[in-house]
């Protein structure tokens, strides 16, 4: 049985190491001139391949992909991803916040040693080949020199990556020839993103690159505590990465979304109010509200919040502190996302992650509809996805 895995990211290569473990003769294409290179990237960051906490809150992460990923997930579950980089010489650590790396926090070690074991294992690796579409019983793919080769194999898995960061993984652009080839693609958009914000030029000179320390954002019903960061653009981090799913539904919805930043989570509304009761005659506002606990930072995004117009009563200027809204004119453009929302949609792949418009190819990885936080569950969910479309039991 031959096999044909496209894109060398880790769902591809971890496609490819379950193929050839079956027996397969295995060939991994990719259009870069090397493998793994948004693997590499997130090993910048750290590389956090997964996380610790316990099975059921972690596949909770998934939300509504949860039920069609869950199988694949307790199949290579984060233990099985720690044994697994254990293996390959890359031992992991839990941090503190639970999330799980390498010793060496960084890619390349674990991914050098994984194309080592592969190319022993017999996997061949081509690369500068750029798959554009199906042929009968294969796929076509363009070479560096423009020239097209057919390329047949028994079984074919596509693992293409989304579309953020195209200098490094995928573009996105398989979503056109999927769709082509009748496969229903959910449109592609920027998960674990940072959003804009126009904000006033003195904001972004004295705060541009300025974390909001310990502070609850909220939107729709859900809040989320940390640290999100002022851009030249907007506002990034945590927080606005996992609110990202609600403040897309409501850009989508009504063009706008307002966050609800509370600047002293850890006070109610009445105790930042008892803080706000003494103003020394000499006080300036700031100096006031510095000393009720807020940081400048926080007292400049009351500002932008009002048009620099402060309430000048006690219990608006906490009412303020403890919800100052934040307009977001849009998501931050997908090539500066760490991930992508959308992709090939569930309904088009069986239980094996067979395309059901083209039996013998199978999808894996971000190219599939999923989207989680960042958190190692991104990383994770594409090594198991990658290990289940390569089982030897799954078809051809
Ligand atoms: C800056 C950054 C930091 C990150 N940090 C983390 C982290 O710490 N933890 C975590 O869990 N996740 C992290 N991620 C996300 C994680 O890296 C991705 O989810 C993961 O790499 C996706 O794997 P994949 O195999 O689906 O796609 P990719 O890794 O993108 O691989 C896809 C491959 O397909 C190839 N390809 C695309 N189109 C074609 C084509 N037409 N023909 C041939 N080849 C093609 C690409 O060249 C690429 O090699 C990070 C992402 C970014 C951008």
């Amino acid at each position: 049985m031959t096999a044909l895995v496209v894109g060398g990211g880790p769902s591809g290569l971890m496609a490819a190491e379950r193929l050839v473990a079956a027996g397969h003769r295995v060939t991994v294409i990719d259009q870069r001139r090397s493998f793994g290179r948004t693997l590499l990237l997130a090993g910048r960051s750290g590389l956090n391949l997964t996380h610790s906490e316990r099975l059921d809150e972690f596949l909770d992460r998934y939300g509504p992909a949860r039920s069609r990923l869950e199988p694949m997930l307790r199949a290579f579950d984060p233990e099985s991803l720690r044994a697994w980089a254990d293996h390959l010489g890359a031992e992991t650590f839990v941090g503190s916040s639970g999330r799980v790396f390498p010793m060496v926090q960084k890619a390349t070690p674990l991914l050098r040693a994984w194309l080592d074991r592969l190319t022993e294992a017999g996997v061949e690796f081509r690369t500068g080949l750029a798959w554009t579409g199906f042929v009968n019983g294969g796929v076509a793919v363009v070479a560096g020199d423009g020239s097209v080769l057919e390329l047949r194999a028994d079984r074919v898995v596509l693992a293409l990556g989304g579309g953020s960061w195209p200098r490094v993984g995928g573009d996105g652009g398989w979503i056109e020839i999927l769709r082509d080839a009748g496969v229903e693609c959910v449109d592609l958009a920027a998960a674990n993103a940072g959003v804009l914000v126009d904000w006033t030029p003195k904001h972004l000179v004295d705060f541009e690159g300025e974390p909001l320390k310990n502070v609850a954002v909220s939107i729709a019903g859900q809040t989320i505590r940390g640290e999100p960061v002022v851009t030249r653009g907007g506002l990034e981090g945590g927080p606005i990465y996992g609110l990202g799913p609600k403040i897309r539904a409501e850009l989508n919805e009504s063009g706008t979304a307002v966050v609800q930043i509370d600047l002293l989570p850890d006070i109610s509304h009445n105790g930042l109010g008892i803080r706000l009761e003494t103003k020394r005659p000499k006080d300036s506002v700031s100096t006031y509200l510095r000393r009720a606990g807020i940081k400048p930072v926080g007292i400049s995004l009351m500002r932008e919040a009002t048009g620099n117009r402060l309430p000048d009563d006690r219990a608006g200027m906490a009412l303020l502190a403890k919800a100052v809204p934040v307009a977001i004119t849009a998501m931050a453009p997908i090539e500066r996302a760490i991930s992508t929302a959308g992709g090939v949609a569930w309904s088009a792949v069986d239980e094996s992650l067979q395309l059901t418009a083209r039996p013998g190819v199978y999808v894996a990885g971000e190219m599939l509809d999923w989207e989680a936080p960042t958190g190692g569950y991104l990383l994770q969910a594409c090594f198991s996805t990658g290990a289940w479309a390569g089982r030897s039991n799954a078809g051809p």
